[in-house]
């Protein structure tokens, strides 16, 4: 069966393209019995959609690769094409958009707008050829063709939710480099001399993470592996292996309770149960602040810079992007096609962008989307 254009994967990035090409223009091939299944679980069912701090600061990519998208489809652009089509973005923690009642606001509108393009679901694709100008997608079920075909298939994480390295396989069968990949937006497990963390499970606070020269802050929430929470998994997002330095009392100066009578873990501002923890750990007493020398002030110190290197993170499972993929050297900014082989695009995830939390990776989904669009209509229009 012939189409125009085949995208692989029905994910954020290939739902916005099937949304901008002509009707009945594309085939969708996904391999989950639905559309949209990451979009419905993101942001906590709400689906963080983008930021209105935009900018390439917010990504670990290279910025040159993806400037002209975040240009070409701002974060002004989604949104007012979200309200074109009735949903009303709602505002939250000062700069992040969500849809209003759940996630599956979005998924509707794209099913709405994908409805005339043809649809393979349940269907996973397991390679794609190339002979003369027309490619091959082969699937479990069978085989297609087109002159165009779109790799949105994203990334590593959440394999439950369809999650495959289909992406990275065809990018290598054309010759392509993978960019190496390791689970991103994700909580770290701890070693053993950080187990007492885990008697702290379900307390959060609020630090300032320092990994790589990047400074993440908010919340870290202790849990029963480890430690989770939106600073960190920001801060995963810029860890390899090794150290990283967290400051538990962010903004905070000893020097307005030097004289206090209160206990120590009363008058810091930190989860009663966190400060009692840590004073376990530097061998110290729980007693009224003025009656610690100068001696146990340095090792109170330690709360402003705790530093120690995590054992790993909590993998793909549990990631919310994979980093690394598809290196943006070998694909075209202005267009998101292969620099390899015509015909060839990437969109999404499944290149070596990504986000920061905060609506980030569903923006570099729609706007590489975009790209790719601009790009691929006015050749459909030649067909
Ligand atoms: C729990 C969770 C919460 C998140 N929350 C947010 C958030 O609030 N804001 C934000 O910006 N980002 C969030 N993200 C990240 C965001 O979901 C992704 O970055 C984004 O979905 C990437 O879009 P994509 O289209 O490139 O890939 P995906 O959305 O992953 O879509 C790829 C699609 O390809 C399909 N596929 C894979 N292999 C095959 C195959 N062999 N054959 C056919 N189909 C295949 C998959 O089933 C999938 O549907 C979250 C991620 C997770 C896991």
């Amino acid at each position: 069966m012939n189409h125009n254009v085949i995208i692989i994967g029905g994910g954020a990035s290939a739902l916005m393209l099937a949304s901008l090409l002509p009707k009945k223009s594309t085939a969708i091939i996904e391999s989950n019995a639905k559309i949209g299944a990451k979009i419905l679980v993101s942001g906590g069912g709400k689906c963080n959609i983008t930021n209105a701090k935009m900018g390439t600061e917010y990504f670990l990519a290279d910025k040159c690769f993806i400037l002209p998208s975040l240009k070409m489809f701002t974060q002004e652009d989604l949104l007012h094409w979200l309200r074109e089509q009735n949903l009303k973005p709602v505002l939250r923690k000062d700069t992040q958009y969500f849809c209003q009642n759940t996630a599956k606001e979005l998924v509707d509108i794209f099913a709405k707008k994908v409805k005339k393009q043809k649809i393979f679901l349940d269907e996973k694709v397991l390679s794609v050829c190339k002979r003369d100008i027309l490619f091959t997608v082969t699937t479990n079920k069978r085989s297609l063709s087109a002159k165009y075909v779109v790799v949105a298939s994203g990334g590593l994480s959440f394999s439950r939710l369809g999650a495959s390295s289909i992406g990275y396989d065809i990018a290598v069968s054309f010759g392509h480099s993978i960019v190496k990949t390791s689970p991103a937006l994700v909580g770290f497990t701890v070693q053993a001399e950080q187990f007492f963390f885990k008697t702290l499970s379900g307390v959060s606070t609020n630090v300032k993470i320092t990994v790589d020269n990047m400074v993440c802050e908010g919340a870290l929430l202790f849990t029963h592996r480890g430690i989770s929470g939106p600073a960190v998994l920001d801060a995963s997002l810029y860890w390899q292996k090794g150290k990283i330095k967290i400051d538990f009392l962010p903004d905070f100066s000893w020097k307005h309770i030097q004289n206090s009578k209160k206990q120590i873990s009363s008058l810091l501002p930190l989860p009663k149960r966190i400060t009692k923890a840590f004073l376990v750990q530097l061998g110290l007493e729980d007693k009224p602040f003025y009656q610690i020398t100068s001696a146990e002030l340095d090792k109170l110190q330690l709360l402003h810079q705790y530093i120690f290197a995590p054992a790993g993170t909590f993998g793909y499972t549990k990631a919310e992007v994979t980093k690394g993929g598809v290196s943006t050297d070998e694909v075209d900014a202005q267009t998101m096609m292969s620099k390899k082989v015509e015909g060839l695009y990437f969109t999404g995830e499944v290149l070596d962008v990504t986000g920061r939390l905060g609506g980030y990776n569903f923006q570099w989904a729609f706007s590489s989307a975009y790209t790719c669009f601009r790009n691929l209509k006015g050749k459909i229009e030649e067909i």
